[in-house]
Formats: C-alpha cells, structure tokens, sequence
C-alpha cells in the first residue's frame, strides 16, 4: 500500500542507447543531443508526477529516464503521493485547467496544499533541475524550505482557457517557477507570468515496447486470442477511460458506422491510472454497453493489457480513433501513425499537429462526423494505408523521443547559463 502522504522514488529498469535511435531520426539529432549532455555532465536532473502508471505521462517518463541516465546525466523519478481524497481534488484541478466545472472548497484547497507541503518536506535531496509535471505537485517548490536549482512547471494539459477561480489559486505557484513548459503555446494562460515559457510537443518512444516493430503474426494473434475476428473490419480506441477521450461517443460512432458496415467490431483498451479516481464509473458504464454486443470489446490493463498487447492492438486494428474532446497532446495518435495506422480524432489540443498535411479531414467534431470519415477510410484501403504511412512519417520527424530528449535539455542549458549570467 502507498503510504499516505510522501515523495516516493520510483526506479525504471529499463536500460537503453542512443545510437539505437541514429538510424530512425539521423545524425544531426543524435551528435547534438550528445553535446548537449556533454555541456551538462554532472547534473542531478529529478522529474516530479503523481503516477507511476497509466496515463502519458507515466508513459513519457519511464522512457526518459533511462535514455537521460545512458547519457551519463543523473535523473530521478519521483512521485508524490496521495490519498483518494488528494487525487479527487487534484482530478478536479485538472479538469478545472481544462475548462471544466470544479467548485475548488476551501478544505478542497488545504488537502493540495498540505500533501504539496508534506511532500516538499520528505523530498530529501537537492537536485540542479527539478521538472514538476501537471497540476498534482505544483505547490512543491512553493513549500521547500531551502530552494536550490532550477524547478520548471511541466504542464501537458491544453490550459489554455482554464476555469479563473481554479488558475487563480494555481497561478501564484505557477510564478514561482523559473520556466513553464506547454505543449502548445496556445496552451499557455494568457495571465501566467513566469521567467520563461517553452513550447515543447512530448514524443513517443519507438524502441518501446510498446512501439517497436511486432511481427505480423504475433499482432493478430494477440488480437484473434483476445476474441476479435480478424476477418472483419476492428476499430480502436486505447484511452484512459476519461469522459474527455469519450468513450461513450465512440461507442455511438461504432453504432452508426455498424448500421452501414454490420461486420465492424469496436476495442476499446483503456487503462486505469493511479491518480484517476473518475475511471471506475465511467468503465462500468462501458461494460454495460458491451455486454450487449458480442462485437463490442473492452480490455483494461487490470485484465492484463500491458505495452505488448497496446502495440499488438495497435498494430492489428484497421483503423484507430481517438475521439477526444480535449486532449493535452494524445501520445496514443502518434503512436498509431508510427504503425502506420490510419487515424480519426478529435480535433483537441495536440492532436492536429500529428496530423500529416493534406489529411485534416480525418479531425472530426461530431460523432457523426466521425462515423463518416470511419466509413471512408474502411471503404478505400489504399487511401487508409497512404494516410497511415503519411503519420508514420510526420511522427519519425516531429515525435519521437530524442527530439523531446533534445528541447529539454536545451532548456536546461539555457536556464543554468542564464542562471549565471544573472548572477555575474
Ligand atoms: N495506455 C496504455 N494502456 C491503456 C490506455 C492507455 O498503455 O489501456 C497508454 C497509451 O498507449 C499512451 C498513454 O497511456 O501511451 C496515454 O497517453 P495520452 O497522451 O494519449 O493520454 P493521457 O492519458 O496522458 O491523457
């Protein structure tokens, strides 16, 4: 059990190399990340979230680390722990930042801040940079007692409209950073004042594996062992069951695209994160739904989907969809088109800069509007698989991890220098 308030330090195991990634996104890339490192041998870099697990961010991080320590750079991975009343709250923030409706109370505010607080003081070591991903451990810094380094506020949600009284409290804490980095600049409060704001898009692993190359084979039996007939037409979705990737609308498209195809199957993969409290209710409603429909499937990572069977699906689908309707970035649409796989998605916060050009069409508004462009694609094969390689290419330019790896530690590197420069 996690203890109930506290810093955690969470180990990845993984191990990997640069050079294996010289090949998929060139020379220039990789010998300039390597000097970057070079400039910044010796530094304890630490990143702070909330979860270990489901989630992009959790995603994002269990493969950044590994690839920062092959590069001889010291960096942690530690997370803040909470309770469900914390992640209630923090839940409530998040969808708040995004938009939505959230009465923050005042006993709302004191368990953010007084699992901020605890946690600032069990964080036992100084490190040059700390980067504070999303809203859960904003107040950090804010509670250190001895503030040392170099801390940047991660945010990966689309804020940019966020509801005034949330980001009124969130704000304060915000300033307190040296920079904050948004995946989109849109996505930056136009009230926010901070030193320094960055634009860095997140990225997808493709030595993960979760996206390395699966034989064909394997692909369709995981999917024919999962009991889906590879015979027919299968659409998926892999989302955290979140009412923002609305689950429920893909359902309905799956419906009417059923009406016109009655071969289509639906697989809805969703995983169920640490720091989501909201996931449970809406998966029980899925369920109800899909005990109606022997075409209708729904695979959770507590029924033993893992990474290998998210790229086996992902790679065996026909055609994914990714119906959000706020999206932070949506690691999962780069992570079709590096397959190769043709996408329908909500036209959300990062998605349409995944998109390849001439491809826009396929960013749908409406479930209706969705079913269309589902039934398009499944009708003209050659223009599924022209689209789908037309991602795969956008991502190997854009969206794979060395160049995510590249921005931050450029960050880095101008953050300390300036940092000298002030004080010189
Ligand atoms: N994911 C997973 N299993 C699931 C659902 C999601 O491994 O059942 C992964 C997905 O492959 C992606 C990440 O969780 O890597 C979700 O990131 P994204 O940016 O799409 O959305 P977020 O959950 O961060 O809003």
């Amino acid at each position: 059990m996690l203890p109930k308030v506290g810093i955690g330090r969470h180990c990845c195991s993984q191990s990997t190399n640069l050079e294996n990634y010289r090949p998929l996104v060139g020379d220039a890339l990789i010998d300039e990340i390597r000097a970057l490192a070079d400039t910044l041998s010796g530094l304890r870099l630490c990143h702070i979230n909330s979860t270990a697990a489901g989630g992009g961010v959790a995603e994002l991080l269990g493969r950044q680390i590994p690839l920062l320590h092959a590069l001889g750079l010291s960096a942690d991975w530690r997370l803040i722990h909470g309770d469900p009343e914390f992640f209630q709250v923090t839940k409530g923030i998040h969808n708040a930042l995004q938009g939505g409706a959230y009465v923050l109370s005042q006993g709302a505010k004191e368990t953010f801040l007084e699992r901020n607080r605890e946690s600032a003081r069990l964080l036992d070591e100084d490190y040059d940079v700390t980067i504070v991903h999303d809203p859960q451990p904003t107040a950090i810094p804010h509670f250190t007692r001895v503030r040392k380094g170099i801390w940047i506020w991660r945010c990966h949600i689309d804020s940019s409209e966020p509801h005034p009284e949330v980001w009124a409290f969130l704000r304060p804490f915000v300033q307190e950073y040296d920079a904050a980095v948004f995946t989109m600049a849109q996505f930056c409060p136009a009230d926010l004042r901070v030193r320094r704001v960055a634009v860095i898009p997140p990225a997808i692993d493709p030595l993960s594996t979760k996206n390395m190359d699966l034989p064909e084979e394997i692909c369709r039996r995981a999917l024919a062992d999962s009991g889906l007939d590879l015979n027919r037409p299968i659409l998926l979705q892999v989302s955290r069951f979140d009412p923002w990737k609305d689950p429920l609308g893909v359902i309905r498209v799956y419906r009417l695209v059923k009406a016109v195809m009655p071969a289509v199957q639906l697989a809805l993969v969703g995983s169920m994160a640490g720091d989501d409290p909201e996931g449970w209710a809406l998966l029980d409603s899925i369920n109800e739904e899909a005990v109606k429909d022997p075409d209708l499937f729904v695979f959770t990572n507590l029924t033993g989907v893992g990474n290998m069977e998210v790229n086996a699906f992902q790679r065996g689908a026909d055609l994914v969809i990714q119906k959000s309707l706020k999206e932070g970035f949506g690691l999962v649409v780069s992570e079709a088109f590096w397959k190769a796989k043709a996408v329908v998605a909500g036209k959300a916060g990062g998605i349409p800069m995944q998109f390849p050009d001439g491809y826009q069409e396929y960013l749908v508004q409406s479930v209706e509007e969705c079913a269309e462009r589902v039934v398009d694609l499944l009708d003209h094969p050659g223009l599924r698989a022209a689209f789908g390689r037309a991602g795969q290419e956008r991502v190997r330019q854009e969206f794979l991890l060395p160049r995510l790896i590249r921005d931050e530690l450029a960050l880095i590197h101008e953050l300390l220098h300036r940092g000298r420069a002030d004080l010189a």
